[in-house]
């Protein structure tokens, strides 16, 4: 849907899709108010979503430049978590956009510092057999940011401990899409946990899985990241 690449797209475009992307990410149901956060790399650094501005009052020209030195190129306040938008969009090259939410089901798990295990095959969009749960640390702090990087190590999506989940993605549609994907998983998760032990899936099945995903659909292939 969306392509971050700058030769074909000036700042105005990307900021437009950052803006639908955040509305999106309000219409799906996965962030209310305030809560969350999206970023997408552009030639000079990336483009973030303001701090403590509800979705409803966001526009294009209300999105903040920032350099990867962390240095916002205007006067705006960026969003209060843009070390760990920074982080990654630094650390991990094939990644351009970071979309951050509270959404319902994750948050809930998170709350229990649960991570999402293979208890469903679709948790391969995540690039992985299992979904972590990065341990609890302030929000907008550098603590949050490095314990995120380190449950992202070769996985799109993560939980945050008491607080919401992050989501990577080459493009804003691929990060809402996994963004969307893993809360529909964590609800899919507190359900079978209603039920009881839910099965899952052993180290041999998630091996044919990832083979299976290869080219399938819009998803990327889960084992390059
Ligand atoms: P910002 O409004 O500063 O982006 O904060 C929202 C949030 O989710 C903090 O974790
Ligand atoms: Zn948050």
């Amino acid at each position: 849907m969306f392509n971050t690449d700058t030769e074909f797209h000036t700042g105005a475009d990307l900021a437009v899709a950052l803006l639908q992307t955040a509305q999106q990410l309000q219409q799906a149901g996965l962030n209310k108010g305030t809560s969350g956060n999206v970023s997408v790399r552009n030639a000079t650094g990336f483009l973030i979503t303001p701090s403590g501005v509800p979705v409803d009052a966001l526009s294009a020209t209300t999105m903040v430049q920032m350099g990867l030195d962390g240095i916002a190129e205007t006067d705006k306040k960026p969003s209060s978590e843009w070390r760990f938008h920074r982080d990654i969009l630094q650390q991990r090259p094939e990644v351009n956009a970071v979309v951050h939410t509270h959404s319902m089901f994750a948050t809930t798990l998170a709350c229990s510092h649960r991570e999402i295990p293979a208890f469903h095959y679709m948790i391969a969009v995540a690039g992985g057999a299992n979904i972590r749960c990065a341990p609890y640390a302030l929000f907008g702090s550098q603590a949050l940011s490095d314990a995120a990087i380190e449950a992202l190590k070769a996985r799109k999506a993560c939980l945050l401990a008491n607080h919401g989940v992050i989501a990577l993605g080459k493009d804003l549609a691929e990060a809402l899409s996994i963004a969307i994907e893993v809360e529909n998983l964590a609800e899919q998760y507190w359900r079978a946990l209603q039920l009881g032990t839910p099965y899952i899936l052993s180290e041999v099945e998630m091996q044919a899985v990832f083979a299976q995903f290869k080219g399938y659909g819009s998803w990327a292939d889960p084992l390059e990241i």
